[in-house]
């Protein structure tokens, strides 16, 4: 398989509109300056939380989606939650299809959309299941394997985070990598946009998962995101996907084992550090509201059993290990006093 292997395209098709300009300015600002579009994806059916959000068009789509194929020559993809999803796809010729998260948790509804592929030369791509599971995963895969489906893709986008996290989704890289090890024939691509919520990170996360290995990446592209009617946050235009591109590094460039592993590690240090400082901003503008409720109540602002509490939050994990300790120890002083001076700041 060619690499890497590139899915753009908008979280939904809403229009024919904003399918085709979307689809006009990837092919003229994307494919045909320099990056291969292997896919051109939109959900047509879509899997929201809120029954009151808009749900997809539906079928409505997918005679614009055959024009976006006949005319830039884009493969389409869709997602499929059903078997009828699937005979509908097939009534408009589109055989590339993707698994949902939402749908790749249940083993029911993958082994009646793995019959309902069989022998019928689909394209099928499998998204992790929304629960940290590889071995659910690697089993949905497997069942269409297992009916004879021979292009069978895997697509990572993270799993739900219950703790506050500034990605919509944990990547937890060790399970794809570790579905890699399993089935070393099955293309593994890493989906930033649903993993990064925010297009702020999305080139962070697609450098990681490039430096370990993946084959390619889905990115929800739209031509004009701050209106789309789903997933507006973390959607780019045609020209900030291609600037995107542009700034990976998609080959290794030759060099030691020894380089590879630090700028990999390299890597990971910057997206951590990035979001330790958003983290931080947080904290602040929590600390800033805090000191106006303070005020505004004649509550003092250094209140040591609140201190001591967050003190012990932060030392529990590290209960074995002096240096760690010392650090943050240090860390906190300085946090601490840094929020005193913010607050007094306000007085
Ligand atoms: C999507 O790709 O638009 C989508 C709904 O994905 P997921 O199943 O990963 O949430
Ligand atoms: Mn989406």
């Amino acid at each position: 398989m060619e690499r890497p292997f590139l899915i753009a395209g908008p979280c939904a098709a809403e229009s024919k509109e904003q399918l085709l300009s979307t689809a006009q300015l990837l092919f003229e600002t994307v494919e045909q300056k320099k990056f291969h579009i292997h896919c051109f994806r939109a959900g047509v059916w879509k899997p929201r939380s809120n029954p009151k959000s808009f749900s997809g068009v539906g079928e409505k789509a997918f005679p614009w989606l055959q024009e976006i194929e006949k005319r830039f020559g884009f493969t389409v993809c869709v997602e499929v939650a059903t078997p009828e999803h699937v005979a509908c796809c097939e009534k408009y010729g589109i055989k590339t299809v993707w698994i949902g998260s939402r749908t790749s948790v249940n083993p029911f509804m993958v082994e009646e959309l793995a019959q309902s592929v069989e022998g019928k030369d689909f394209t099928v791509m499998v998204k992790n299941p929304i629960t940290p599971d590889l071995a659910l995963w690697r089993g949905s895969i497997e069942r269409f394997l297992e009916k004879g489906v021979s292009k069978v893709m895997a697509i990572h986008r993270g799993v739900p985070d219950s703790h506050e996290n500034l990605l919509r989704n944990a990547p937890v890289w060790e399970i794809p990598v570790e579905l890699k090890v399993s089935l070393p024939d099955i293309p593994l691509l890493c989906d930033i946009s649903h993993i990064a919520g925010n297009k702020e990170y999305l080139r962070q996360i697609a450098q990681i998962s490039l430096d370990l290995s993946f084959d390619g990446l889905m990115i929800e592209t739209h031509i004009h995101p701050e209106q789309a009617l789903s997933d507006a946050r973390q959607q780019i235009t045609p020209d900030e996907l291609y600037k995107l591109l542009s700034e990976l590094h998609f080959k290794q460039i030759p060099s030691s084992p020894v380089e590879k592993m630090l700028r990999k590690e390299r890597n990971m240090i910057e997206h951590i550090d990035t979001q330790i400082s958003r983290l931080l901003q947080r904290r602040w503008e929590a600390i800033d509201r805090i000191g106006v409720i303070k005020k505004e109540n004649s509550i003092p602002i250094v209140d040591a059993k609140q201190f001591g509490k967050i003190k012990e939050l932060y030392m529990h994990p590290f209960v074995d290990d002096p240096l760690s300790q010392e650090f943050i120890k240090q860390y906190l002083e300085l946090l601490h006093q840094n929020s005193i001076q913010r607050q007094k700041r306000d007085e």
